[in-house]
């Protein structure tokens, strides 16, 4: 199967890999969305910000029909292989077809989302189409934190259904997503001037994952398995004291590794046998969900600044009660998160110490508790908290009107029954169901694969697919 630009969906896709589009980079992308609603007649609103709004009139018959939303966001996360030359800012994609799937060399291919927004100019610049009046959101940064949906006025939308076509895939609307907000906590220490022997403390090996996606798996936390051969030490009356810790990287990803550099007079042979024996029990542990763990400890060079015993002993305190990880499960969907707190990362260096979280849960509420849990560590150990980048949730609807026209369409269409999912991701659907309570969403994307990374490929005959049935949906609307 080839990628066939005489498909208009194809062709406009085609058109977007050849404008540079990261996020923070959509300028170009915007003002070709324009050209185009321009060059369509369709009247269409551009917010300073990049995002634009393009409306299409009912067709012939279906005047009384109430609107709809069609949604997809512009920007794409711009990741390649270390060995490919690419300006994410100049050059255009380049692609090939393997085995029928389309994708980019060495870089991310941008499906994500150029297929929905494809897929809306195409229906755009159809004028043999049946659908109701459409709304066509096309957003900025919503890699980002949805800041650019987060940006749109009330007053551009009339419709309360929304179809997104951004997440789900071939044969799966999504029914909620969720929320989430990021947490910081930050303390400063005083570095003493002393001469002990140094030692590096280094968990590594876990899986980790995406925090949204991979947080209910049991996976390990390398922050916390560092926090808890730490307090060993002291538990065991073994005096340290912390020089620095690296763990963790990405906010939205479980920490994989976490390096501690710490002083300490004890026997070298009594740290060793704490740490291996915290290593078996934690082996044991994770043997089925995490099964490569390594924590070691290894002797290194004479330390000259560290921190006190007893702040020592309070930030170790400190990370042992820290909450992380899966918070509550979901009774309505089997599997799916409620709410989970990763502890995404810990630096402590020259004394000052900064802690990320990511909270995320479909409830608002779960949100607010899980940062006054941390507000309250917070006020304990004393911290300064910040909270940022709040972004609201799309709660599960058990009635949605949409959803039930969307699957009987499917079924008819396919034979097959429509499959429901659920994510624990952050998407705009949740920014528009704030900006309207009663906001109906069913989601339509086609198949891809590998996202937000060089091996992300989209599946050519669900490309192809998948327009079907969103014109099959719009025709019943
Ligand atoms: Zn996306």
């Amino acid at each position: 199967m080839e990628f066939d630009i005489s498909k208009p969906y194809c062709r406009y896709f085609s058109e977007m890999l050849q404008i540079p589009h990261g996020s923070f980079h959509e300028q170009a992308v915007s003002d070709w969305v324009v050209a185009f609603a321009k060059e369509h007649k369709l009247r269409y609103v551009q917010d300073e910000m990049g995002n634009v709004v393009v409306y299409k009139p009912a067709s012939e018959g279906y005047e009384k029909h109430e609107p709809v939303i069609l949604q997809a966001h512009l920007d794409m996360v711009c990741e390649k292989l270390a060995e490919v030359e690419h300006d994410f800012t100049v050059d255009p994609i380049q692609t090939e077809v393997v085995d029928g799937w389309l994708q980019a060399k060495g870089t991310t291919l941008g499906a994500d989302d150029g297929t929905g927004v494809s897929y809306m100019m195409a229906i755009l610049a159809d004028s043999n189409l049946k659908h109701p009046a459409l709304e066509c959101a096309f957003t900025v940064q919503e890699e980002t934190g949805l800041t650019g949906a987060m940006n749109l006025k009330k007053e551009y939308f009339q419709a309360r259904r929304m179809i997104n076509l951004d997440c789900g895939a071939d044969g799966t609307t999504m029914t909620t997503t969720a929320g989430g907000v990021a947490v910081t906590l930050q303390e400063n220490y005083i570095m003493e001037a002393e001469k002990k022997q140094g030692y590096t403390l280094r968990i590594s090996g876990l899986l980790g994952g995406h925090s949204g996606g991979n947080i209910n798996k049991e996976r390990a936390n390398a922050n916390k398995l560092a926090a808890r051969t730490l307090w060993r030490y002291l538990k065991e009356q073994q005096a340290v004291q912390l020089v620095s810790i690296h763990g963790g990287n990405k906010e939205n990803a479980i920490p994989r590794d976490c390096v501690v550099v710490f002083a300490s007079e004890a026997q070298e042979e009594q740290l060793q046998s704490i740490t291996q024996a915290v290593w078996k029990e934690v082996q044991r542990e994770y043997a089925d969900s995490d099964p490569s763990i390594q924590i070691e400890l290894t002797k290194m060079e004479t330390q000259t600044k560290m921190m006190t015993l007893e702040e020592t002993r309070s930030l170790i305190q400190c990370l042992v009660l820290l909450p992380s990880g899966l918070q509550a499960s979901s009774m309505v969907i089997p599997g799916l998160p409620m709410a989970s707190m990763n502890l995404a990362s810990i630096h402590l260096e020259g004394g000052e110490c900064v802690i990320h979280y990511s909270l995320r849960s479909a409830l608002e509420s779960w949100l607010d508790q899980m940062s006054d849990r941390l507000e309250c560590a917070a006020e304990v150990f004393g911290f300064r908290m910040t909270v940022s980048n709040r972004y609201p949730a799309w709660a599960y609807r058990a009635d949605s009107p949409l959803r039930e026209t969307f699957a009987k369409v499917y079924e008819t269409m396919t034979g097959t029954a429509l499959k429901t999912g659920a994510s624990h991701g952050g998407t705009e659907c949740g920014v528009f169901c704030q900006m309207f309570e009663e906001m109906d969403i069913v989601t339509c994307a086609p198949q891809a694969e590998g996202a937000h990374t060089p091996q992300e490929r989209l599946n050519l005959e669900a490309f192809d697919r998948t327009y079907t049935i969103l014109t099959g949906l719009l025709e019943n609307l």
